[in-house]
């Protein structure tokens, strides 16, 4: 397992970030708030998920993906900063608009699941993004949340640019589980964008081998390009 929660030192360091620091809206940089209130009404679907229509998920023992909106202003850019800008205090705010969302859903899990990312990216990112996310969304609806059941146990190379068919070979295989660690389990997998499903669809496969009933994703994001691409 690859243990990325925040050690005391690191919490001291962000808290210190941020009175150099002080929040600014990932979206619009307006000052007060990492997503200011302004954006958050600017939501599409104002925080409710959606499933998205997708017919190729099963395919790899997916039951479905639940989104909060197209991969557009303002999400497009909280999760851009969320990635790859270091903003983890993101992170709670966009899993507060998810559980919100959730509340009103009709899906029963056991589990949230992060997406893996290999340990080589880790220590190259400094941390996982859909970690991050999973265990602020365990915290906000009382849900277990599982780090480290769930591997990718070789390295990929990142999908940006690659084509539907690409992505898919990219990460086939790429993940594994304990045996029977999600044995009876109803598993919700965390991921920031929904691209063309192939990560969430390798991530499923391997859950489903480790006994998970159903495998259901959800992420903050999905392209659409990226599913109108994949039914072709
Ligand atoms: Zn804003």
């Amino acid at each position: 397992m690859v243990a990325t929660t925040p050690s005391v030192a690191e919490r001291l360091w962000q808290e210190l970030l941020e009175l150099l620091f002080p929040a600014h809206c990932a979206a619009c940089r307006r000052h007060g708030a990492w997503l200011c209130d302004a954006c958050l009404a600017d939501v599409p679907g104002q925080g409710q998920l959606q499933l998205v229509p997708w017919p190729h998920l099963a395919a790899g023992g997916l039951m479905g993906v639940y989104s909060l909106s197209p991969h557009a202003h303002p999400l497009r850019e909280a999760v851009h900063a969320l990635k790859y800008g270091g903003v983890r205090v993101l992170a709670p705010p966009l899993a507060a608009l998810v559980a919100e969302g959730l509340a009103e859903c009709p899906l029963w899990v056991d589990t949230l699941v992060p997406v893996p990312l290999h340990i080589a990216r880790i220590r190259q990112r400094g941390y996982n993004q859909s970690e991050l996310l999973a265990r602020a969304l365990g915290d906000e609806c009382a849900l277990a949340v599982s780090c480290g059941d769930l591997v990718r146990h070789r390295p990929t190379r990142s999908q940006v640019g690659l084509s539907a068919d690409q992505r898919q070979a990219n990460v086939d295989g790429a993940f594994a589980c304990r045996p029977d660690a999600f044995a009876g389990e109803r598993v919700l997998l965390i991921d920031d964008v929904l691209t063309t499903g192939a990560t969430l669809t390798a991530c499923a496969t391997a859950l489903r081998a480790a006994g998970a009933v159903e495998v259901w994703g959800l992420t903050l994001t999905h392209a659409e390009h990226g599913l109108r691409r994949s039914r072709s």
